[in-house]
Parts: C-alpha cells; sequence; structure tokens
C-alpha cells in the first residue's frame, strides 16, 4: 500500500474514497496565481504559501488538501503590481468561477461536505465567492443541501499585536504587501532557496490615487514589481508568521467543521 498523505492527489483511489465518502473529512483548496514577485522571489509565491498553510492545517485536523489552482484572477495594479508585467499569467474571472465551481461539484459528488478555499492571491477572493455561491445553487438543485464552504484568506489570521511587533509602525497595509515583508519572511521560513535577498530593491511603499485607469499606467507600479519593500523580511518573522496564521486556520476550521 502506498504510505498516507496529506494531498489527496498522492491517494490511491480506495483510500481517498474511503476517507471522503461519508462526508466527515474536509477537503482543503488552495488557490493562488502565477505572478510576478519582484526580483528577489519566484512566480508561485501565491501558490506555495497556501498550499503549506492548507498542509499544515490537514495534519491537525484530519482533512486532506487538494491540488492547487495554479492561477488566479487578473493581479491588480494597486495589489499585486498589474496584470501587464511579464510572467504575470491569469484567467479571466469567468474561467476561473468555472473551474472552481466545477472542482467544488466534483468533490461533492464524491461524498465531501466540508470544504475551506485556503486563497493566497488577493484579487481571487470574489470570484472565489461566485464559484462557491454558483456550486452550492446547483448542487441544491440536485438535493445536496449539506455542503459547508469555509474560505478565508491566510494573511487575515495576522493579528494587530503580531503587525506592531513585526512592522515597528510601518505597516503598509495588506494590498501594499505584495513581495514585501509577509510574502518574503514566509518564503524565506519555508523555502529559503527560492528567495535571494541580495537581489530584493528596496522601494517605499507604492502610492496610488483614488481611482484606477484602463489600460493602466505602467508608471504608477514601482519598476521592482513589489508594491512595499522585502528589504525588512527575516526567517524570524516567517516563523512568527506561520505560527499565527498556522494557529488562526486551524482553530477557525475547528469551529466551523467541529
Ligand atoms: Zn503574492
Ligand atoms: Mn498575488
Amino acid at each position: 500500500m502506498l504510505p498516507t498523505s496529506s494531498f489527496a492527489a498522492e491517494l490511491t483511489w480506495p483510500v481517498y474514497h474511503a476517507a471522503v465518502r461519508d462526508g466527515t473529512t474536509p477537503i482543503l483548496i488552495p488557490i493562488g496565481s502565477m505572478e510576478q514577485h519582484g526580483h528577489h522571489m519566484p512566480l508561485h509565491v501565491d501558490v506555495l504559501l497556501p498550499t503549506e498553510f492548507a498542509r499544515r492545517a490537514a495534519k491537525e485536523i484530519g482533512a486532506l488538501v487538494a491540488p492547487p489552482f495554479t492561477y488566479g484572477y487578473k493581479s491588480h495594479q494597486k495589489s499585486g503590481g498589474g496584470n501587464h508585467l511579464p510572467g504575470t499569467t491569469s484567467l479571466d474571472g469567468a474561467t476561473l468561477v468555472a473551474a472552481l465551481r466545477d472542482v467544488i461539484k466534483e468533490f461533492a459528488r464524491h461524498g465531501v461536505r466540508k470544504i475551506c478555499l485556503v486563497n493566497g492571491h488577493f484579487e481571487n477572493s470574489w470570484f472565489i465567492i461566485e464559484a462557491i455561491d454558483l456550486a452550492l445553487r446547483e448542487l441544491r438543485w440536485g438535493r445536496i443541501d449539506d455542503v459547508k464552504i469555509v474560505v478565508l484568506s491566510y494573511w487575515d489570521f495576522v493579528d494587530k499585536d503580531t503587525i506592531a511587533k513585526l512592522y515597528d509602525g510601518n505597516f503598509p497595509g495588506w494590498d501594499l504587501e505584495h513581495g514585501g515583508v509577509l510574502e518574503t519572511s514566509l518564503m524565506l521560513a519555508l523555502y529559503p532557496d527560492l528567495v535571494s535577498l541580495s537581489d530584493a530593491i528596496d522601494v517605499e511603499p507604492a502610492e496610488f490615487p483614488p481611482y484606477d485607469v484602463y489600460p493602466v499606467k505602467p508608471e504608477w507600479t514601482p519598476p521592482s514589481g513589489t508594491l512595499s519593500s522585502p528589504k525588512e523580511a527575516s526567517v524570524g518573522k516567517g516563523q512568527i508568521l506561520l505560527d499565527v496564521c498556522s494557529k488562526g486556520i486551524v482553530s477557525a476550521l475547528r469551529t466551523e467543521f467541529g
């Protein structure tokens, strides 16, 4: 027999089937993007981080992690630098909604009744909610009305005290934390071989006018691609963030899934 795994796709079908058919085992679906993250990190940061948070939570609560969504909705200039930047490879909103709706319905068909979307890319947020709404509506038409879905973004579990401790009064806001201290510290703690801090470019937090223009004005995005500086990132900060977010996610899932 193959060894057991928290990753659903690493199981044989009989092992998977036994785990999910009675609806008790939650499925956690990481959802990210392929998006530039400055000169010091690779394009799949938004996939790696939620996948690892999902894996940690799955081990704690006895859940399974689904294969992640590796493409996401288009990068917005004020939260990801913009979709015009090289490397950033995105789905149309309708495509993302349709694919996610299909996957949710498939897991429900297998018997899964507890699903969590673990988001790692801010721009996915409303499309995830739309996919959940459509999937639950179609499942109800099929007389399946006992599916519960939790949706979360890992950074929302960083509390005020942790922000005060890590940023020393210089917290730029989550929208500008693209390729900055949060993601870089987490990557340093988890995947140090994928970070080159010596290539990180020190930038002032980006400033945008209170409106958007399309086509985007590329000059609004700092040339480095990050919206704040990663220079103050560290392994230690990454470990604190890992701990705080993991605990928060586990607690939320215990509350909602029992
Ligand atoms: Zn990111
Ligand atoms: Mn992103």
